[in-house]
């Protein structure tokens, strides 16, 4: 065996395991009070009673503007808006190495954080697609930490200039592992209709998931979900559509966002909320009462619809703070959607781990044996202790391999070797 997790606790129960792991797949599972596991392992953890669940999943982020803020200048307003006029100001100077660069510290982040997949838009309103070049490097680069994901974002919109359509092709010709869209970013409602289909058409051609930023905005006449869950049926395309922020749904008539609802169902749409990060962007224009600029989380749940979490952004024109630790999203999430009752609390992980695994038909995962074994070990004893405590978690482990480690001092392992992960900005 290669890795023995010894007496550590399993979500929803107050028992204590020993859990075996061997060629990157978890071997055994041993209840402590059946005696202990026979197999001797190259490397033995006590756990000493903390918590072991699968790792996390950040199933929205920017890793190309990633450690950008003040580049040129911070967002004033903390709109939107501004982050995108301050973003096309900065992305005039990309560069492969630079957006390479800036990555692989926030992967490393995110990896010593328990986070093992990410997925991250890439800008391709750029024309030379430097952005979407460099992720496809970086998702090979960095793949021993964290299994990336790329989707082709029309940041400034895909019917705003003539090319950005044409783009947007190209990035699915280069890689690109789903089709974005940005319809609120469009110049008229019905441009934002037509991107709609325009990204789809993409989508289809190059069998391609799609994966929108949709409805980011506190308009309440901003309904563009409806239209990307109406073409999902129409296009049979259920269970491959995310659809991210849909901020718009808190300010909708109940009565509009209950039919919604069914629609999204029939779509077998998923849907990424982007707490901390609309937290801060939503509610700009509002006096008071100020709304907390979220999509309808605890509705939606309760519908059936599945929801997970996304980090979006961290230090850059959007928002000016980030940790890279995705129980920190969670922890916002609960705090906005009031997603604090005993059962809530006690199944609020799934959002950052189950979740995503759904959203993206992962069928290989959990915890169980045969299972990959992608794993975090928890500062924490219990569920309630590790959504207040937060990370990072003392372990990381992806298919088998430790790949982050807090026990001496926060560290990451590439090839075996161990370094240090800088956790300061400067
Ligand atoms: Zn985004």
């Amino acid at each position: 065996m290669d890795i023995l997790i010894k007496n550590c606790r399993l979500l929803g129960s107050e028992k204590l395991f020993d859990v075996g792991i061997e060629d990157g797949r978890i071997k055994e599972i041993k209840e402590k009070a059946n005696g202990r596991m026979n197999d001797k392992a190259r490397e033995e953890i006590d756990a000493g009673g903390r918590l072991l669940t699968s790792s996390f999943f950040n199933m929205h982020f920017h890793l190309d503007t990633v450690f950008t803020a003040g580049q040129p200048r911070y967002n004033a307003s903390g709109t939107l808006l501004e982050g995108i006029e301050i973003w096309e100001e900065r992305k005039k100077s990309l560069t492969e190495k630079d957006v390479i660069e800036r990555c692989e510290k926030a992967v490393e982040i995110f990896t010593l954080y328990g986070t093992t997949f990410i997925r991250t838009h890439a800008d391709t309103t750029e024309k030379e697609l430097t952005s979407l070049k460099a992720l496809l490097k970086a998702k090979k680069l960095f793949g021993d930490l964290c299994d990336i994901q790329i989707t082709a974002f029309p940041q400034d919109g895909i019917l705003t200039q003539k090319e950005n359509a044409e783009l947007l092709e190209k990035a699915a010709e280069l890689g690109a592992d789903c089709i974005g869209m940005i319809p609120h970013n469009e110049y008229t409602r019905e441009d934002g209709i037509d991107s709609i289909r325009i990204a789809f058409d993409i989508a289809q051609r190059h069998n391609k998931d799609v994966d929108g930023h949709v409805d980011e905005t506190d308009d309440p006449d901003s309904k563009f979900l409806e239209v990307v869950a109406a073409e999902t049926i129409k296009r049979s395309y259920q269970k491959r559509v995310i659809a991210g922020h849909t901020t718009a749904m808190g300010s909708y008539d109940n009565a509009y966002a209950f039919k919604l609802f069914g629609t999204l169902k029939k779509a077998e749409i998923t849907i990424v909320s982007n707490p901390l990060v609309n937290a801060n962007l939503q509610g700009r224009f509002d006096s008071y009462p100020k709304r907390r600029g979220l999509t309808r989380m605890k509705e939606l749940l309760n519908s059936g619809i599945n929801v997970c979490l996304g980090h979006d952004d961290m230090l850059d024109p959007w928002y000016p703070l980030g940790t890279g630790d995705m129980l920190q999203v969670l922890f916002m999430a609960l705090h906005l959607a009031h997603f604090t009752s005993r059962e809530e609390l006690l199944n609020a992980l799934d959002l950052i781990t189950t979740n995503g695994a759904k959203a993206l038909r992962l069928n290989d995962y959990g915890i169980a044996p045969g299972k990959k074994a992608n794993l975090v070990l928890l500062n924490a004893k219990n569920e309630i202790d590790a959504l207040r405590i937060l990370g990072p978690p003392l372990l990381v482990i992806k298919e088998g391999r430790i790949v982050a480690s807090t026990i001496d001092g926060p560290k990451i392992y590439r090839k075996g070797k161990p370094k240090e992960v800088e956790l300061f900005t400067s």
